[in-house]
């Protein structure tokens, strides 16, 4: 899901000890995949502000014909696949052993993030065993102690710097003011029929308030619902589709393109809510092109993503198919989850405050200008018949979104190829992803 470790090592090293450590009572075992995830365990882990999936690749012990390493190193092989982070285990007591040479030749050569940790190294007995696993190419290995719980920080920070969403950078207050008070943050999940905007829309209302599934049945009529995520007050608006769930034939309807505008219209944030089994399709372009249009913030939501096999191939066609259809809004924020299984939500949504923020964002006159200067030296506007386009002054004439105004001398001479080149530019040098940009060029009076 969201955020993925897995915990890789020969038998007995401690891989359980530390899953069940990290996934405290929530132990789930995953078994959808019968023979092919048979004996591994996933459970979400929580580590200080840290949660992410767990991958135990314990239960070699089955009766099998393939020989141990065979058998290990196929579930490494699926683990490694699904992972965003590995956690190398050896048993510090026992010295690196023939079978932690052979994980640790292997994972040297494979692209993920590698943690090394040499377990029950609690009292001293483990060190000899710790500093014998640098042979191991895999850079420092911590001393653990699954079971006493020690090198718990070392491992958070080897992770957090992995997970995507570090913090905001630090901004100056007067030179990026933000705007006060300003009310609920009015959230819209759209997206075509079925792919699970009302499983995601109870799952972060934390009720079933909503119907899902194919049956006929009760649906609210308001059209708007509050709740707060962390602290933060957001009203959930008109969602296409939701109303009319009580007509069986609704879920054969194609998307209705009034709704769609209604929910966008209301919204603020709205999340696209796509089916991580059908990608990034031309509705759901369709839909990203009416929001950027309204000039709303976008975030995407891949959902269904417990059922995707091809992670990465559907991250990356989503992602290229989208830096092609939108090359002006880099960095529409794309986030997966599972909403049936309520995985990947508080990413979502803290992808959607920032998105927020970034719609919201305020940039001080001062500021823009000596930017625009600089741009403009670095490249300069053309000079149509020898006469050079001027470019006095840029000011932010509003945000939600983010829309500025630049005096220019002759403004219908600017060629949009220049003005996408300072859009690109702003939205670069003061970290504005994903939220659509305005530029307006005025004759100065
Ligand atoms: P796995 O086969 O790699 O999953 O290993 P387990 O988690 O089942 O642990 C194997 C044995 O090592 C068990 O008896 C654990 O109690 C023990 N063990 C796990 N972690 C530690 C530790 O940090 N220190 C010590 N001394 N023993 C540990
Ligand atoms: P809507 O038409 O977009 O509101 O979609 P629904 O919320 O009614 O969901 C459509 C179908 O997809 C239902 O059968 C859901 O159970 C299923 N579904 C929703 N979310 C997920 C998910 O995260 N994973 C999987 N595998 N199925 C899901």
């Amino acid at each position: 899901m969201a955020f993925t470790l897995a915990i890789i090592g020969r038998p007995n090293v401690g891989k359980s000890t530390l899953f069940n450590r990290l996934v405290g009572r929530r132990v789930a075992l995953v078994d959808d995949q019968p023979g092919v995830t048979r004996d591994r365990r996933e459970g979400q882990g929580h580590l200080f502000d840290l949660e992410f999936t767990v991958i135990d690749t314990a239960g070699l012990d089955d009766v099998n014909d393939d020989s141990l390493e065979a058998r290990m190193r196929r579930q490494t092989e699926l683990a490694v696949r699904d992972a965003d982070a590995v956690i190398m285990m050896i048993d510090a007591r026992a010295g690196v052993t023939p079978l932690d040479q052979y994980f640790g030749d292997w994972l040297r050569r494979g692209e993920v993030p590698v943690l090394l940790a040499a377990n029950k190294a609690e009292g001293i007995a483990g060190e000899a065993g710790r500093l014998d696993a640098y042979s191991l190419g895999l850079g420092e290995p911590i001393a653990l102690s699954a079971e006493h719980g020690l090198g718990l920080d070392e491992l958070y920070e080897f992770l957090n710097p992995l997970f995507p969403e570090a913090e905001e950078p630090e901004e100056e207050e007067e030179e990026f003011g933000l705007e006060e008070d300003r009310g609920p943050l009015q959230l819209a999940v759209v997206g075509r029929p079925n792919v699970g905007k009302s499983t995601l829309i109870n799952k972060l209302l934390g009720e079933e308030r909503l119907l899902t599934g194919p049956e006929a049945g009760i649906t609210r009529d308001s059209i708007s619902v509050d709740w707060d995520f962390k602290g933060r007050p957001i009203r959930l608006v008109d969602t296409a589709g939701l109303r009319r769930r009580s007509r069986v034939e609704d879920k054969v309807e194609r998307l209705s393109i009034a709704d769609t505008k209604r929910s966008i219209d209301y919204a603020q944030v709205v999340v696209l809510v796509l089916d991580a089994g059908l990608g990034l399709e031309k509705q759901d372009l369709t839909i990203a092109r009416q929001v950027e249009e309204e000039g709303r913030a976008l975030v995407i939501a891949v959902n269904k993503w417990d059922a995707c096999e091809d992670r990465q191939g559907t991250m990356r066609a989503i992602r290229d198919r989208l830096q092609r259809s939108f090359p002006q809004t880099r960095g529409i924020p794309v986030v997966p989850i599972s909403a049936r299984e309520g995985r990947g939500l508080p990413r979502l949504l803290d992808a959607v405050m920032a998105a927020y923020e970034v719609w919201n964002k305020r940039l001080s006159t001062g500021l823009l200008n000596r930017w625009l200067e600089d741009v403009a030296s670095a490249h300069p506007p053309p000079a149509p018949g020898g006469r050079r386009i001027r470019m006095k002054y840029i000011t932010q004439a509003r945000t939600r979104p983010p829309t500025f105004a630049i005096s220019c001398s002759n403004p219908t001479d600017l060629p949009d190829s220049y003005l996408r080149y300072l859009e690109n530019a702003l939205r670069e040098d003061f970290d504005m992803p994903g939220t659509p940009i305005r530029m307006h060029l005025k004759k100065p009076k």
